[in-house]
């Protein structure tokens, strides 16, 4: 495909400016370009066609099935867009008057309250703009919460080796040391090595739950009660919450705070380097620590009003303003939608759709770990790699060629040869038996023509570019010198 600069020819061009009918102000000099800016010349068709050209050739949840692992929900409304579009919300300036905002004041003071009662809460916070910000936000109200009562010595922060790779990065962010403790072969948290880990200097424990080999641990009350006697607070790494939401919540197993992402759960994609929402909750004793301002609700003259409040003791501000709003106008379109009932059926399903491929896949893929999951399962290829030298890259790419998005690859760290996959809970039987009996064509294949799959994908419209050059040298502008003839 020619790229939109090799398709442009001089003079072809539309005009979308109207003309000037005003006198011109011109600009001094020195601001001018001393050439005009280079630009493809197109007609509007061509550049239309040159678009859809584009589009075509990429895979999203709207062309087919999208199991891409420790991503979650990829089911995001159109409506909650419309929502989020409304003029009251996208054209509100942050430094209005409060009395002239108060609907969005209420969609904040709603949202909190509804995503502390799922996560078992008290307050929260949605300036954190993405999960590992909200991590660092939270472990900044622990830290706080140690400095204020004079405990200074309590510098560990303990995370096991099945975390999200983003929580000892945080933490140590946060001038943590970090203390990895390993799982156990059930890829649950080693509660002797855990108990071995605790002491005066703990300050507290991150833990991802679900893990990221998608298990809920099953000792997590026994862990959050072994560093709390410990004087450690526990924090939840809620990135993954719609495989519980609505069934179990983080407050009750003792979780002091917790982050969401709502570009995950809660209807806005994740990924693609668009607006995120890591909002952080805590529990009451941290909520004078929180960040930036609440919007809190209170009775003037007889009626419901909403003001911002900033927390006493605030560790001050990690973004501006109030986050990213419009995502949290989403979050609370979605959760509004679904309901008491609709979110935890949301959560089932999103677990039922990962038992069933794990189970119908596993007569010939071995599973890292067996039983059931949560709301996705970890395959190791190391087996098949042994047997016939296919890779978990091969099997990936392959997929491709059934017009399936490969699931997340060599993630996590902890199973060698990995691939996750996440079927999430908006897909259908018939999709789901699709991807199966295409995963179990491919393992034929790689048994009897492992040749064949290291070549895969063969319908794509590029093979396998070299990633690590794309990664290191990406070219990410045109030369036209290069390219001139
Ligand atoms: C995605 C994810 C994160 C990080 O979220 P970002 O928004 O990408 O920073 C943290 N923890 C878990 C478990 C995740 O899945």
């Amino acid at each position: 495909m020619k790229l939109v600069f090799e398709k442009g020819h001089e003079g072809r061009k539309m005009e979308i400016i109207a003309p000037l009918d005003v006198s011109e102000a011109g600009l001094g000099e020195s601001f001018k370009r001393a050439a005009k800016p280079k630009l493809p010349q197109m007609s509007e068709t061509e550049i239309s066609r040159h678009y859809t050209e584009l589009a075509k050739r990429t895979h999203g949840v709207n062309d087919g099935f999208y199991p891409l692992g420790s991503c979650t929900m990829k089911y995001n409304p159109k409506v909650n867009e419309a929502a989020a579009a409304l003029p009251g919300f996208v054209k509100a300036h942050p430094l209005q008057p409060e009395e002239t905002c108060q609907g969005s004041l209420e969609v904040l003071n709603l949202a909190e309250k509804y995503l502390c009662e799922i996560t078992g809460m008290d307050a929260m916070t949605f300036q954190p703009a993405a999960g590992a910000h909200g991590e660092f936000t939270g472990l900044l109200l622990i830290k706080a919460w140690h400095v204020h009562r004079g405990d200074t010595k309590r510098k560990k922060i303990i995370v096991p080796d099945s975390a999200h790779g983003t929580n000892p990065a945080s933490a140590s962010m946060c001038g943590y040391e970090v203390v990895s403790i390993p799982s156990r072969e059930d890829g649950c948290v080693d509660l002797e090595k855990l108990k071995a880990a605790v002491g005066d200097d703990t300050a507290g424990l991150m833990l991802t739950n679900p893990n990221t080999v998608g298990l809920f641990d099953k000792n997590i009350l026994e862990i959050t009660r072994i560093v709390r006697e410990a004087g450690g607070l526990c924090y939840y790494d809620g990135a993954n919450l719609n495989a519980v939401m609505g069934i179990a919540r983080p407050g009750d197993m003792g979780f002091d705070v917790v982050h969401l992402n709502l570009h995950k759960t809660f209807s806005t994609p994740h990924g693609g380097g668009g607006p995120g929402s890591g909002p952080v909750g805590c529990k009451a004793f941290l909520a004078p620590y929180l960040p930036g301002a609440r919007a809190v609700k209170e009775e003037r003259e007889g009626k419901t009003c909403y003001r911002f409040e900033k927390p006493e003791e605030s560790i001050g501000d990690v973004k501006m303003f109030y986050g990213n709003f419009l995502v949290v106008v989403k979050a609370l379109a979605y959760i509004l939608t679904l309901g008491r009932e609709g979110i935890p059926e949301a959560a089932a399903n999103a677990v039922l759709n990962a038992n069933y491929m794990k189970t119908k896949l596993s007569d010939v893929y071995e599973m890292a770990y067996p039983g059931p999951c949560m709301h996705e399962f970890v395959m190791t290829l190391e087996g098949l790699k042994k047997k016939a030298g296919v890779t978990a890259m091969d099997i990936a790419k392959s997929m491709l060629d059934y017009g399936i998005h490969p699931p997340t690859m060599y993630f996590p760290l902890i199973v060698h040869e990995a691939l996750m996959v996440e079927p999430t809970e908006t897909e259908p039987r018939d999709t789901l038996d699709q991807a199966v009996e295409a995963l179990h064509e491919i393992y034929k294949k790689a048994v009897e023509e492992p040749e064949s799959l290291h070549g895969a994908p063969y319908k794509t419209p590029i093979g396998r570019p070299d990633e690590v050059t794309a990664a290191r040298k990406p070219v990410v502008r045109y030369h036209w010198e290069e390219h001139a003839d």
